[in-house]
């Protein structure tokens, strides 16, 4: 199998296009280093290219007609983005469904404590960390505190120009001879990953007393408002251009906001003249890096619903004629053979089941780019490459493909007839070699729908880590496969 590196097929346009997407995306990034942040940032995006929200249209009693725009958002943290294709909605939707949850440190309920006159934060790891990674660099501060009132506060400290960063400090290599020779998972304590924020007493008070006199000033605060809050701490600092080359783009949070990010460009810039036969999704989820479970993780009921009410509101608009001739069998069959006219409407539930399980998805999730440095953790032939353009998974899991969503050979055809004929690069992986690890990610929730589900993403370097690297080309190559898929109507 030839493997084709991206930029060597590329014209000095697609060069253009390549430096201009990419300059989106890094603001992109920025703008959104936490889940909330994320949403509210899609949902201005799509509003400004016309979506329409539809708890709005349910109150309306709105009718949902082809061409519509519309998105639905859950508690702030997970969305999906709908474009209504011209014909039947329960002849299935193209899904693109991804997570803006990235791994990162999260404070306690009660997190301030001052210690030999140092003030720290107690915070809980949230997702799958290498703890070394994230002592003695700069780190910001991002959230919600809701106060008992119901106000909420958002708070984002440490990512302008200006502002302090906290950190985790970390021990001196002259010391800790001992500690040396344990293991590398008994060697941090992530009760002791707590972040330094202050070591200032004024007056009479000591140094906690004053960052909380901090916080009251700038915030309205008080301590007890720790226990309703959603604070997450982040690395600080920007996306940036990565390589001499520049080829490369360096960042937090591209697991798995880069192909939020791509899928959801694709779907905005699908043209509005452009009319699509399949309604298309652009679905972004929360919780995915801690098993998906939640009201806003994948394992919600929160999509199953959005659809419904979609389904709900294109009832009678004469788009679904089809589906109503095509479901005519049982009694009160009238003289052309068809079911009466009031009998013709399908139950709700059973319109969404078929809609969900006629329906198509990829599971845009980044895919472990293969790392000369790490080898022999890789099996080099069914490895992602960096800049080898959209890598599909056929399967994940861990083991004997042990929690594997494995995709059916029919779809994967389906998927190479639809990429090649838009020209898309597209590569096949796995995660790793066989026995030395895994993963998943929310394509086996999906399938239990009954619908086609294979994994498709982006390439990355360092996943997980603090800053995590892709390459420029293959998020362009993804937005390209993206759109060729929503567009796609085999
Ligand atoms: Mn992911
Ligand atoms: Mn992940």
């Amino acid at each position: 199998m030839e493997r084709k590196n991206v930029w060597k097929v590329y014209n000095e346009a697609d060069r253009m296009a390549v430096e201009e997407l990419s300059f989106l995306y890094r603001h992109f990034l920025d703008a959104g280093k936490t889940e909330r942040e994320c949403i509210s940032q899609a949902v201005r995006l799509a509003k400004e290219k016309g979506f329409q929200d539809l708890q709005m249209l349910i109150q309306k009693k709105r009718a949902i007609k082809p061409g519509d725009k519309v998105y639905f958002t859950h508690m702030g943290k997970s969305a999906a983005f709908f474009k209504i294709g011209e014909g039947a909605i329960e002849s299935g939707l193209n899904i693109i469904g991804s997570h803006v949850d990235s791994p990162r440190l999260d404070i306690k309920q009660i997190p301030c404590y001052e210690e030999t006159g140092n003030v720290y934060l107690d915070t809980h790891y949230y997702g799958g960390i290498k703890k070394y990674q994230w002592f003695a660099c700069p780190l910001a501060l991002h959230g919600i505190v809701v106060k008992r009132d119901g106000t909420a506060v958002e708070i984002c400290i440490g990512e302008k120009e200006d502002d302090p960063v906290l950190v985790i400090t970390d021990l001196l290599p002259h010391l800790g001879r001992e500690r040396n020779e344990q293991k590398v998972k008994d060697f941090f304590d992530a009760e002791k990953m707590d972040v330094l924020v202050g070591n200032q007493p004024v007056g009479e008070s000591v140094a906690k007393e004053q960052i909380l006199k901090i916080l009251y000033e700038k915030y309205q605060i008080e301590e007890e408002d720790f226990l309703s809050a959603e604070l997450e701490v982040v690395p600080a600092g920007k996306a940036r251009e990565c390589g001499i080359d520049k080829s490369m783009v360096l960042a937090y949070g591209q697991d798995d906001r880069s192909c939020a990010f791509s899928s959801l460009t694709a779907l905005l810039e699908l043209g509005d003249h452009e009319k699509l036969e399949r309604t298309s999704c652009c679905l972004l989820v929360d919780k995915e890096e801690t098993g998906s479970n939640g009201a806003t993780g994948m394992k919600s009921r929160f999509f199953e619903n959005a659809v419904a009410e979609i389904l709900a509101l294109t009832k009678g608009c004469g788009q679904n004629k089809k589906m109503e001739e095509d479901s005519a069998m049982g009694e009160n069959i009238g003289q052309d053979g068809l079911l009466m006219q009031e009998d013709r409407t399908m139950p709700l539930d059973l319109r969404l089941r078929r809609t969900l399980m006629n329906s198509r998805m990829l599971s845009a999730d980044v895919s472990a780019a293969f790392d000369p440095m790490f080898e022999k953790y890789f099996e080099k032939k069914n490895s992602a490459y960096l800049a080898n353009g959209l890598v599909f998974n056929k399967y994940s899991g861990s083991g004997g493909k042990s929690g594997a969503n494995d995709a059916n050979p029919e779809y994967m055809a389906m998927l190479r007839r639809i990429m090649e004929g838009q020209h898309v690069v597209f590569q096949t992986a796995e995660l790793g070699a066989v026995d030395q690890g895994g993963g998943g990610t929310i394509a086996y929730i999906m399938a239990k729908y009954g619908m086609d589900v294979i994994d498709c993403g982006i390439a990355v370097l360092s996943m997980h880590a603090p800053w995590e690297v892709t390459s420029k080309a293959d998020l362009y190559e993804a937005v390209k496969g993206y759109k060729a898929f929503f567009s796609s109507c085999f």
